[in-house]
């Protein structure tokens, strides 16, 4: 499997990824906003793009299809009950649906409720696994519930099922927010020395060329995978004693995603 990141440079900060099998070339786009930019790359490493992914219905994830469809014929892959919300959209997948990319490269979907209830994330059957988690896992953060999603049913997925993915799994977000959500983390851990090293290191890091955290990193640097950490929860508890001194990791979550809303 060969991960190309694309940087859009957009106000936005999305990431675009090509996904292509080194055997034939075929190559798989998720959320390719800057369609052009993507269809350059695949050109110039040879790559034939046969598939779009968009892991949800948003417009800064879906609105490069078109471009994308009229230079390839690509089928466009989302979550089934995307279809309606996504124009063009040819193939809806669930729940461990595998997708396959030429002749090896295989990519297993997790229904990934939260950023919006028809989310996507895909999980690489590789020696070592890689996540394209959209805008449900960033580099130190979680997505917003702001524009379809809940929550309550983001809690359920970081729990159920990122929680369980292994230490080694490579992390390729949506978009490039890592120095504001570091800046988060430290603001609700002051003492987390791996985030505040992370910041100074990467605090003028070229985007196109991004870092590439694993999940053992955002196990350290992102707060909502630390939800039950001494730090986080004395603050927390500080700030609103109606929380109690030990609250369930799901108060802490909704805690979070709330001040995280605001911040
Ligand atoms: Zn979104
Ligand atoms: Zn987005």
């Amino acid at each position: 499997m060969i991960v190309e990141q694309v940087w859009t440079g957009n106000v936005y900060r999305n990431f675009n990824y090509l996904i292509a099998c080194p055997e034939t070339g075929d190559a798989l786009a998720i959320d390719p906003l800057d369609f052009r930019k993507c269809l350059d790359v695949a050109r110039d490493r040879d790559w034939n793009i046969t598939q779009v992914l968009n892991t949800h219905e948003h417009g800064d994830h879906t609105g490069g299809n078109k471009g994308i469809v009229s230079a390839t014929r690509a089928k466009v892959i989302a979550h089934s009950n995307a279809k309606g919300r996504i124009p063009g959209m040819t193939v809806g997948v669930g729940a461990g649906d595998i997708i396959k990319v030429g002749k090896t490269v295989e990519l297993q979907c997790l229904d990934t409720p939260g950023h919006t209830m028809s989310h996507i994330c895909l999980l690489s059957m590789t020696d070592q696994p890689a996540l394209f988690s959209g805008d449900t896992l960033f580099n130190a953060g979680a997505g917003n519930c702001h524009n379809g999603g809940h929550p309550e049913e983001l809690f359920e997925t970081f729990e159920r099922q990122l929680e369980n993915l292994g230490d080694d799994t490579l992390i390729y977000p949506g978009h490039d927010y890592l120095l504001n959500n570091l800046a988060f983390t430290l603001d609700r851990e002051p003492g987390n020395t791996v985030a505040g090293q992370m910041q100074s290191d990467y605090e003028n890091q070229d985007p196109e060329n991004a870092l590439v955290t694993t999940l053992a990193t955002e196990r350290d640097i992102n707060t909502f995978f630390r939800l039950q950490n001494p730090g986080v929860v004395a603050r927390l508890a500080e700030q609103f004693p109606e929380m109690g001194d030990s609250p369930d990791a799901r108060a802490v979550f909704l805690k979070l995603r709330e001040l995280r809303n605001n911040w």
